[in-house]
């Protein structure tokens, strides 16, 4: 049964993260409130609490302009680059092979086709960077352009709904860039060879921001950890994407607040999976490095409470001590379905450090991770939320919790 209460706290949940707050970009100063709410709610319930600060800049646009010849065409800043304002001359590679054999010292070049196909991972990231993409982004350094561009098409499964998406999308990348469509990459290769003119306005701010952890029980016992990251994508409220996965947390402490089994309940809003630098995580991995074998599971929460289907709880490596009663849950509560694996998302981190891990979405989400158009767009907004639906995946949390 859905309780009233819970449902009522939801909605008033979501209206503060996705409409009071106006972003959650990680830097922000929205990021910041999100996260001194967060935690105050968690220490009003009860929990021993825990901020753990790093540096994280913010970013600041006012659009783009590249003229050639008396034609203009409509490029995008890409998000945490450096300003560019000057001329030179266009150049143009479609694959790393063109790349490495081009001349792109002090000019301006155009990455589009092969080369543009996935959104290049940011050059500190650790977690999943492809030996091609570090190679673009080390060709680049080396050749020295003055600026670059990059027509880029669909990507949902790397770049979520956006289109075009930016190439690159990294703080740490000194090399002004810009991106717009194939269709506008194809008007712009007639001006390849000649004197094109870039005015981009874009700034890096200094910021800060925070992961928080809410803590219950005795401190040497085995840990379950529970994750849902709490940034949204700039130009997004973040609805789905992860506001609900922070309300299930919020709910979550609530159902658990009375607590005294033998286990450690650690609620963590984790801060950074859709930011660059993703340092929320690389914060929590630095802490924790020696203290993973102590973590019996993690269950991360991440795209949950779309209207449309079931949740999908997807369950990796579980012991059958764990296993069981996740069986159970997905088994009694109707609106929970097992769902498929899928690895874009914090519970690849424990994965990697060896513990179990369930992962709770929505399974329209999962199924469609390669073509939907809604996750970092104005898209994924409040209209789309099942409150139920949340709820249920806090009911669900709380039963399993206290059955392991
Ligand atoms: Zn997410």
């Amino acid at each position: 049964m859905i309780d009233d209460l819970l449902l009522k706290k939801c909605k008033e949940y979501l209206k503060i993260l996705c409409v009071d707050i106006t972003e959650r970009c990680v830097g922000s100063e929205g990021n910041r409130q999100a996260t001194r709410f967060f935690e105050k709610e968690l220490s009003n319930l009860g929990w021993k609490t825990v901020l753990a600060e790093f540096d994280a800049i913010d970013w600041e646009e006012n659009g783009a302009a590249l003229r050639s010849n008396g034609k203009t065409f409509n490029v995008l800043v890409s998000p945490y680059s450096l300003a560019f304002n000057g001329e030179a001359k266009l150049v143009a590679a479609s694959t790393t092979k063109e790349l490495e054999n081009l001349d792109i010292k002090d000019n301006i070049v155009l990455l589009s086709g092969e080369i543009a196909k996935e959104q290049l991972m940011p050059k500190n990231f650790v977690f999943y960077n492809p030996d091609e993409h570090q190679k673009i982004i080390r060709l680049l350094e080396k050749g020295q352009p003055k600026a670059i561009i990059s027509a880029t098409g669909r990507n949902p499964a790397l770049a979520g709904g956006v289109y075009p998406f930016p190439l690159i999308e990294d703080g740490d990348f000194n090399i002004p860039s810009v991106y717009m469509t194939e269709e506008e990459g194809l008007k712009l290769i007639s001006q390849i060879g000649k004197i094109v003119f870039l005015e981009s306005l874009s700034k890096r701010i200094p910021g800060k921001g925070c992961n928080v952890i809410g803590k219950k029980g005795n401190k040497n016992s085995p840990k379950i950890v529970v994750t849902a990251h709490i940034d949204a994508k700039k130009g997004t409220p973040g609805a789905i994407d992860n506001a609900t996965g922070v309300i299930v947390l919020l709910l979550l402490s609530d159902l658990l607040k009375d607590y005294n089994g033998n286990k450690l309940i650690e609620i963590v809003a984790f801060n950074g999976e859709d930011y660059y630098a993703v340092p929320g995580q690389m914060n929590y991995i630095s802490t924790n490095k020696e203290s993973f074998n102590k973590i019996l599971l993690n269950i991360n929460i991440d795209g949950a409470g779309y209207n449309e289907g079931q949740s999908a709880f997807s369950l990796f490596d579980l012991p059958d001590e764990i296993l069981q009663p996740a069986k159970n849950v997905i088994n009694h509560y109707s609106g929970i379905t097992e769902g498929i694996q899928w690895p874009q998302g914090d519970h690849s981190i424990f994965l990697q450090f060896g513990v179990p891990a369930i992962a709770v979405s929505s399974k329209w989400f999962i199924d469609n991770i390669s073509d939907q158009d809604i996750t970092h767009t104005p898209k994924d907004n409040i209209e789309i939320v099942d409150c139920k639906k949340i709820v249920e995946i806090s009911q669900a949390l709380n039963t399993l919790i206290r059955s392991i």
